[in-house]
């Protein structure tokens, strides 16, 4: 037999780690209910001119693509907002604005695998479409707040800018769109030379140079450059006046730091106006990220409609809590394994095992027949808290043996009084 692995960049998630994950995506759904966001559940399985409209070709060529048996040229999605962008545009056309969907599960990119990046990942995503208010992209940054706050993440740190400015400053200097997305493509990878290198005209080069330069943690101070900074270029000057107002929405009602940095750029492509990521000091690597897009819904054949979102990448938030040793497993319930004596007890076993199991109680049924003291070991090798031993002798007393596996302490304790012990 092959001695089969999973596929590179695909994970298993056990125990704690897969315990980790449900507990993440918990809070994500509890923080999607308090903004009032809806669930949606949509298929992996996407059509590639769906996902690659206005993913970007940083994604576009990092897709799992095939063709299905009829034909079909189809694609794992890469993340989840052209599904939910496709949903606005067709089933839920018709809903009142502003729509507020909440997405969790799996996405797919041929990324090279390393620790924080993976090509099967999970993400929590959320996405609000119809409204172009200020804020509408506070309450995006506001849940993301939400979020790390209530997963007990300590030190998180907002990361912001906004393409709008960027692309209003090229636009104005006449520079195509498609120049525009390959130099926002670099500048996300910060290869800033590079990015400069394909635009001819050097006054519009030295106005992006000044332009990346201006970044600090004091984000008024930037707003403020920025004012300055984009004088002549009136979109530009609407773009940073929207910004700024967003900032003084969020900064009202967050603790966490903001870093405004001008020339910042994210890799999808369809963004259009405020864009952001989430950061801890001890991790280069975002915990999560967002922004503006009011194209999108309009390019899939839709009336014109804004919309902002942002999705929170699960792996790394696991990585995040494990990095500041976040506490999150404070084992309330104590877990108990039933075994019978002899075979012909295994009636009464289970019914006992099902009382414990009405009342509340984790419970460990003995499936494999074995005998007491192997029942037992194997019991204390994977942390069973107690064992209830179900014997003949006691059973006709109404009673069974309870044994603290840790302090290897027994008592006979009546059927009437096991529940009470636990729930004690
Ligand atoms: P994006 O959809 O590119 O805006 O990414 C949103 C978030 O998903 C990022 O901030 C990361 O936390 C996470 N993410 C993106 N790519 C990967 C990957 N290859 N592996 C794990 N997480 C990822």
């Amino acid at each position: 037999m092959p001695d089969f692995q999973p596929v590179r960049g695909m994970r298993d998630l056990l125990g704690e780690e897969a315990q980790t994950f449900t507990y993440i995506t918990d809070k994500a759904r509890e923080t999607a209910s308090l903004y009032g966001f809806k669930e949606v559940i949509t298929p992996h399985v996407e059509h590639l001119d769906l996902l690659s409209a206005k993913t970007g070709d940083e994604i576009r060529q990092r897709m799992f693509v095939f063709k299905d048996l009829g034909e079909r040229q189809v694609a794992l999605r890469p993340e989840f907002t052209a599904s939910i962008a496709r949903l606005a545009t067709t089933t839920l056309k018709k809903d009142p604005k502003p729509l507020r969907l909440f997405s969790v599960g799996t996405v797919y990119r041929y990324d090279e695998p390393q620790r924080g990046r993976y090509r099967e990942f999970w993400q929590s995503n959320f996405e609000l479409i119809g409204s172009s208010k200020p804020e509408a992209d506070a309450e995006i940054i506001l849940l993301s707040n939400n979020q790390m706050k209530l997963l007990g993440l300590k030190d998180y740190a907002f990361k912001i800018g906004h393409i709008g400015i960027i692309r209003s400053i090229l636009s104005q200097e006449g520079i195509d769109e498609k120049t525009q997305n390959a130099v926002l493509q670099l500048m996300d990878k910060k290869e800033y030379d590079a990015a400069l290198q394909l635009i001819a005209s050097e006054k519009c080069r030295k106005m992006l140079t000044g332009l990346i330069e201006i970044r600090s943690n004091d984000w008024q101070d930037v707003a403020k450059q920025l004012q300055d900074y984009t004088a002549g270029y009136e979109k530009a000057k609407d773009a940073v006046e929207k910004l700024s107002e967003v900032l003084e929405l969020v900064a009202e009602n967050t603790n966490a730091p903001i870093k405004l940095e001008a020339g910042f750029a994210r890799g999808l492509e369809y963004y259009t106006g405020i864009i952001f990521e989430i950061y801890i000091p001890q991790l280069e690597i975002a915990l999560g990220g967002g922004g503006r897009y009011d194209r999108l819904i309009e390019i899939f054949g839709g009336e014109p409609t804004p919309a902002v979102g942002c999705a929170h990448g699960i792996d790394r938030v696991a990585i995040a809590l494990q990095t500041q040793k976040a506490n999150l497993f404070s084992k309330a319930d104590k877990n108990v394994a039933v075994i019978p004596i002899a075979e012909n007890l295994k009636f009464e076993a289970l019914k006992i095992a099902q009382t414990l199991r009405n009342a509340g109680i984790p419970v460990e049924f003995e499936v494999m027949g074995r005998k007491m003291g192997k029942a037992l070991e194997d019991a204390d090798k994977r942390k069973v808290d107690f064992a209830i031993i179900v014997g003949e002798r006691e059973l006709k007393e109404g009673a069974v043996v309870l044994k603290d596996l840790t302090s290897r302490e027994q008592s006979t304790v009546p059927l009437g009084k096991l529940v009470e012990k636990f729930k004690n």
